[in-house]
């Protein structure tokens, strides 16, 4: 795992408004503090979502994006990119792998992290067919788009030359090998997820049933009993 000293870039790939945030916005926020700079790449518009029947369903994306962008705040990232895929329909194409390599030779991350193409049998919530689809298309994106020159020819036209993302943090990955003890900023990572209050019918709960999730990682980490953690599958990729 680089150092985050080493680290000038991160990339953080995922399919909807919110997901960074349950994820990881612990670590993200332990990145920014480093002195990482971070952006977030949002693939869907996030216009499936939310509960609310007063609130007009074409209005939805447009209070997603905004949502996301004041939960990005909350951890210190301002640059957050939304591609306005269609929420639920997402599916690995050539066209979403041209997409993110894009973004990737745009940013030059030396560290990306995404979320899990593989269906885990533990909780169905997570097995989000986005989810499945975004995690796929970044590591296809990673290897072997956005370093092939002669992959998406465009892009070279473009003036984005090749780039090589050196390590891969897949979030809730079912074989987990790296944890990040995120006590420390479990409070901004919850006010990251309070932003979007489109998604929570009852607000006053998340912290009632996310901080038992991250004190058994913890666990599973062999941290300290009163420890909270994000858990990781690091990757080199180089
Ligand atoms: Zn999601």
């Amino acid at each position: 795992v680089l150092d985050d000293a080493e680290v000038e870039r991160a990339l953080v790939v995922v399919a909807h408004p919110d997901d960074v945030d349950f994820g990881l916005a612990g670590t993200v926020a332990q990145w920014t503090a480093a002195g990482i700079a971070v952006t977030y790449c949002v693939i869907t518009d996030g216009a499936a979502g939310g509960f609310d029947p007063s609130l007009p369903r074409e209005r939805i994306a447009e209070v997603r994006k905004a949502e996301q962008q004041a939960a990005a705040a909350e951890v210190g990232v301002s640059d957050v990119r939304f591609l306005d895929y269609l929420d639920g329909q997402l599916t690995v194409t050539y066209e979403l792998r041209a997409d993110l390599s894009r973004v990737i030779r745009s940013v030059r991350p030396r560290r990306l992290a995404c979320q899990s193409p593989h269906r885990t049998f533990d909780r169905i919530g997570i097995n989000h067919p986005d989810h499945i689809a975004a995690g796929e298309a970044a590591l296809q994106a990673v290897y072997p788009d956005a370093r092939n020159p002669f992959a998406h020819p465009q892009l070279l036209a473009d003036g984005l030359e090749p780039w090589v993302v050196e390590e891969v943090w897949v979030s809730a990955s079912e074989r987990p090998n790296h944890w990040v003890d995120v006590t420390d900023t479990f409070a901004a990572k919850l006010a990251a997820i309070k932003r979007h209050a489109s998604q929570l019918p009852d607000p006053g709960r998340v912290e009632g049933w996310l901080r038992p999730r991250l004190a058994a990682q913890a666990h599973a980490a062999g941290l300290g009993e009163d420890r909270l953690a994000e858990a990781f599958h690091v990757m080199p990729t180089s």
